[in-house]
């Protein structure tokens, strides 16, 4: 497909964006199963690892500015770059499906650059290393995933680099919480499990303001739905095990942003630490994310069905879903996002015990933590994806005993909200 990318739109990018055809004409895009590549001499291995690395230490100058002069000071004379040749090397470095995959998904978020990652909570590790150093201070909204707070406060801390928490939706907490070392500002909109709403372009502008990066976790609505590098953030991550794959078959991530900061102080984690994509499940996400616009549609829809019926149950405490009117952002939903989701969280009377009957109630729905998939699913968040939280850390985020989280797949929506009666009357 002709380029420059920002000519069409999503879902055109979703099916064609980054394809290049092989010899064979193939329609649909290949599976280089393969860890490496071969070289038709030695002379020709030698002038593909010149090439490389010359990007490499030019990419590194961009990034890191004294540290990258050096490099390319003591390594690239004219002389020893002279007769280098792009190619593949080693698919730890390049390899062409993840290549595709990174090249849809950028066009698709509007960003230049995406690198692929052995996962989401990867990608979030991978951003952090590359971008932060000892010292350096974090803000991260308390409403994001689990794992995400504990890999800040647990493992990151380890490396002199510290996290404040603050409410999502507080833009005082957050400008607050900004110090003179703080470098990233993080969050994830909607929140999971409540699928609360920060307004994107208002903590950019915090963020700009005091020379900070924004990154957001994109997971829960997928460029088909939100773009938050048009809303002013610098930096997007995905888990692409959710909605990107679709079918709950893969675990795979990607940071997308500016080459300048994804380019290589991204890249150079993935490269050296070995958090990459492996190419067949960047085959599985690629398929999945020509369907993504039709798919995140549908979730939507089926989604909001079953929200607006779980409104009016007994039993019912409340109802989490920003399609609802009664969603405190309601609004900024609306404006900010092309569609509502496909996650409901709802809270019943009875705390644990209730909550978990109508678990084990439910003949459809799987009970399993993931989210994103065909098939909808039904979780206890306070004893599974939350769990590691300490209790204050929990009630901070708002996850009661009585909180079931619902990812609302494609089955029948009739279907879906029968099963749900059964298991809330039993
Ligand atoms: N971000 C969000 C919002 C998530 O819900 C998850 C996982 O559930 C992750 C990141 C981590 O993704 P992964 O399981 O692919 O590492």
């Amino acid at each position: 497909m002709p380029g420059p990318y920002d000519q069409y739109e999503t879902d055109t990018l979703a099916v064609r964006a980054g394809q290049v055809r092989t010899h064979e004409c193939e329609q649909s895009e290949p599976l280089f199963l393969t860890s490496s590549f071969t070289f038709r001499n030695a002379a020709e291995a030698a002038a593909r690892f010149r090439y490389f690395f010359r990007l490499r230490i030019s990419a590194e100058r961009d990034a890191f500015g004294s540290l990258g002069e050096q490099l390319s000071r003591g390594n690239s004379t004219a002389a020893r770059f002279r007769g280098d040749q792009p190619g593949n090397i080693y698919s730890r470095f390049t390899n062409p499906t993840v290549r595709t995959f990174e090249q849809r998904l950028a066009a698709m978020e509007g960003g230049e650059r995406c690198v692929a990652t052995a996962s989401g909570m990867g990608a979030i590790l991978t951003l952090c290393l590359g971008l932060l150093r000892a010292g350096d201070h974090i803000v991260c909204s308390q409403s994001v995933f689990g794992t995400t707070v504990t890999l800040l406060q647990n493992q990151l801390s380890k490396f002199g680099v510290a996290t404040t928490f603050v409410p999502m939706t507080d833009y005082e907490a957050w400008s607050n919480a900004i110090r003179p070392e703080t470098r990233l500002l993080f969050l994830e909109t909607p929140s999971n499990p409540l699928t609360e709403i920060a307004d994107i372009a208002r903590i950019a502008e915090i963020a700009r303001a005091r020379g900070c990066l924004l990154a957001v976790d994109n997971c829960f609505l997928t460029p088909a739905l939100q773009r938050p590098l048009e809303l002013g953030a610098d930096v997007v991550i995905h888990s692409a095990t959710k909605y990107i794959d679709g079918q709950g078959r893969c675990v795979g991530g990607a940071v997308v942003g500016p080459g300048k900061l994804v380019g290589e102080a991204v890249f150079g984690v993935v490269r050296n630490g070995g958090i990459c994509l492996s190419p067949f499940n960047a085959w599985v996400f690629l398929k999945g994310l020509e369907t993504l616009g039709l798919r995140m549609e549908a979730h939507s829809a089926r989604a909001l069905a079953l929200a607006q019926w779980l409104q009016g149950q007994r039993g019912v405490r409340s109802v989490h879903y920003p399609g609802l009117p009664s969603h405190p952002q309601h609004e900024l939903a609306g404006r900010q996002q092309r569609g509502f989701g496909g996650i409901v969280a709802f809270e019943v009377e009875g705390g644990r015990e209730a909550a978990w009957k109508v678990i084990d109630g439910v003949r459809i729905f799987s009970i399993t933590a993931n989210l994103g998939d065909t098939k909808s699913t039904i979780t206890h968040p306070a004893t599974t994806t939350h769990w590691r939280l300490s209790d204050p850390e929990r009630a901070r985020a708002g996850i009661t005993e009585g909180l079931i989280r619902l990812s609302v797949g494609l089955e029948d929506a009739d279907d879906l909200r029968r099963d749900l009666a059964d298991a809330l009357g039993r």
